[in-house]
């Protein structure tokens, strides 16, 4: 090969390199789910506190919009952010989301509420509770919810990991939710702290798993209070948001009492469902 030619080469690599590292700098700051670094606070149940699993140190303070961008989508504006994971329910019905469960103390007063107001949701669990809680999961399929895999142990990080690893880690997850509720279907996956990466994505398509995002984000896990998550989601869901909140991972009584207040009036503005899973 020519001096020329390698010169050439070197510079295309170059390039290429520049492109990802902009690529994977670009999918961080598409990042609104953060987890806080303090991981010292214990949780009502002795459960494993996720919500404070910390970041990559490289996650920067954005606002949270609620509107990932979509640098990498392949489809609309409003139907995809990272990855092609989807930030809209594709009609103008709007869907709730319930991360980080099942938890025995919180999973069923959001359960009753859902109930109470004949609401359907999506809970996206966490497979080593759905391993110690199957009769959380198996209430929430029975009550008609949806089924959402959101990995064993809510690893932020498992989008860097190698492909068999992130296989087996959503397929351990999916035999937990089946171990518990065998006639669950499982048509999604959303990824611990909305850090998706192509590895994941891809391995979500291979499994016939739904990437999952959300277009509405109050940071209930932060605890900011229950009027501040209340103001936010009012405010922001338009129709087809997909809002995010969590029923576990520390102490979510400031959810609670938001999704309280915050049915009636979605439900005055909105018709809310389930994200569909296809089943009959
Ligand atoms: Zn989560």
């Amino acid at each position: 090969m020519s001096g020329g030619a390698l010169r050439a080469t070197g510079l295309a690599a170059a390039v290429i390199a520049g492109i990802l590292a902009s690529a994977f700098a670009l999918g961080r700051s598409l990042v609104p789910e953060r987890h806080p670094v303090d991981g010292s606070v214990a949780t009502s149940t002795g459960a494993p506190h996720y919500a404070d699993q910390p970041p990559s140190s490289d996650v920067p303070a954005t606002p949270d919009t609620g509107r990932p961008g979509g640098g990498e989508a392949p489809s609309g504006p409003d139907e995809s952010g990272p990855y092609g994971a989807r930030t809209a329910t594709g009609s103008a019905r709007v869907a709730l989301t319930f991360d980080d469960g099942p938890d025995p103390r919180w999973t069923p007063q959001v359960l009753a509420l859902l109930d109470q107001y004949g609401v359907k949701a999506t809970f996206c669990v966490v497979g080593e509770n759905a391993e110690s809680q199957p009769d959380l999961i198996r209430s929430i399929v029975a009550e008609g919810h949806t089924i959402c895999n959101h990995s064993w142990r809510h690893d932020v990080d498992l989008g860097k990991r190698s492909p068999a690893t992130i296989r087996a880690d959503l397929l351990r997850t999916n035999d937990a939710i089946l171990a518990a509720a065998p006639d669950a279907r499982i048509a999604y996956y959303r990824q611990p702290g909305g850090a998706w990466t192509r590895p994941v994505a891809s391995i979500c398509a291979e499994l016939g798993l739904v990437p999952l995002h959300w277009s509405v984000d109050p940071s209930d896990w932060k605890t900011p209070g229950p009027a501040v998550i209340e103001a936010t989601v009012r405010a922001q869901t338009g129709p087809g948001a997909i809002v995010l909140m969590h029923d576990a991972g520390g102490d979510r009584s400031g959810t609670v009492t938001a999704l309280q207040r915050l049915l009636p009036d979605l439900l005055a503005r909105f018709q809310l469902e389930p994200m569909p899973t296809g089943a009959p």
